[in-house]
């Protein structure tokens, strides 16, 4: 029988996690029994309470139940990394602990890639109600911004939650750059897609643990990690003031010829000002074209990723 890995970082979760377990199971029993066998993986990020003494315990009713404690919080990036590495199962799926991630869908996400072909199959929020509007307005800019600016394409609304063919699994592992953004390296690594949209939940107990500022910081390692965009734009820049300032001197060297200097020295100076800041700004902005690309030779990620091969 094929088995799927649920992976689950965790991170104070003592409320919601038996509640979750439970959830889970009651899927598992419901839609699952003589189709697949389960693996949960719970990775505990570092919780402050009772989380982990909530998984041994589960652990002793469950033997299917495996965890990874971390020293201290390490983030949820890296709780997913150490959940896939450990992840046995021929599917793996990552979800979180708050049942945000509807267990329902995991039977239509598995008839997907079973039945219709699909390599994964990831879950989109097409409404985000119960949550703060400043934080959807922001939320939505970004999305704006990062598909202008990267090669790569980011599903706005796009959860965590996915249910992943092993191969799937393998070529996200293989990406071992630091700092990691999941929702590019899932398009990153390619494979053919299915998206499932859902109405948000709520998280059914305890709270979130991302701040506003959390996100902020979140969102421009999204940025930073998929373009290099940030590091043209003074090239940019440097070119426009150049542009002006040759117009500039055009413009004052006219002037002065038909009017005369009355402020002697003010022009060329500014001109002078104008053109070198320009040569500055795009001098800059080539040595970030260096950068960018020793940044991406540091990643160190794989040149391609294949699929078949015969
Ligand atoms: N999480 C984690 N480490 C962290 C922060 C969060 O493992 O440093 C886990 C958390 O326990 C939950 C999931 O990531 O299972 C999503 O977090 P949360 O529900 O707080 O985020 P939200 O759904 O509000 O975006
Ligand atoms: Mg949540």
């Amino acid at each position: 029988m094929e088995k799927i890995s649920v992976v689950v970082s965790c991170y104070n979760e003592e409320k919601a996690l038996p509640l979750f377990y439970a959830e889970m199971e009651r899927i598992r029993e419901q839609d699952f029994e003589g189709i697949a066998e389960f693996e949960y993986i719970f990775v505990d990020d570092g919780s402050k309470d009772q989380t982990l003494d909530i998984i041994k315990l589960l652990r002793e009713q469950d033997q299917k139940i495996k965890y990874v404690s971390f020293s201290r919080n390490f983030g949820k990036e890296a709780a997913m990394l150490a959940g896939l590495e450990v992840s046995t199962g021929d599917y793996v799926t990552l979800m979180d602990a708050d049942l945000q991630d509807p267990p329902a869908l995991l039977k239509k996400m598995y008839d997907a890639i079973v039945f219709e072909g699909y390599d994964s199959v990831g879950t989109r929020r097409v409404t985000r109600k119960g949550e703060p509007p400043i934080r959807s307005f922001f939320a939505r800019m970004f999305y704006k911004i990062i598909n202008k600016i990267s090669d790569i394409e980011m599903v706005d609304g796009a959860r965590d939650y996915r249910l992943m063919k092993r191969q799937v699994v393998d070529a996200i592992i293989s990406l071992k750059e630091y700092n990691r953004y999941s929702k590019g390296l899932f398009s990153f690594v390619g494979f053919e897609t299915k998206w499932i949209e859902y109405e948000n939940i709520e998280r059914v107990a305890g709270e979130t643990k991302w701040s506003f500022w959390k996100l902020f910081k979140y969102a421009l390692e999204g940025i930073t990690a998929f373009s290099t965009t940030p590091l043209i734009l003074s090239s940019i820049l440097g070119l426009i003031f150049c542009l002006i300032a040759f117009l500039a001197i055009i413009f004052i060297i006219v002037r002065t010829l038909i009017f005369g200097d009355p402020t002697s020295g003010w022009p060329s100076l500014v001109c002078i000002i104008v053109f070198v800041s320009g040569i500055q700004l795009f001098s800059i902005g080539v040595i970030g074209q260096y950068l960018s690309k020793t940044y991406l030779e540091v990643k160190d990620r794989p040149i391609y990723i294949v699929k078949e091969k015969v």
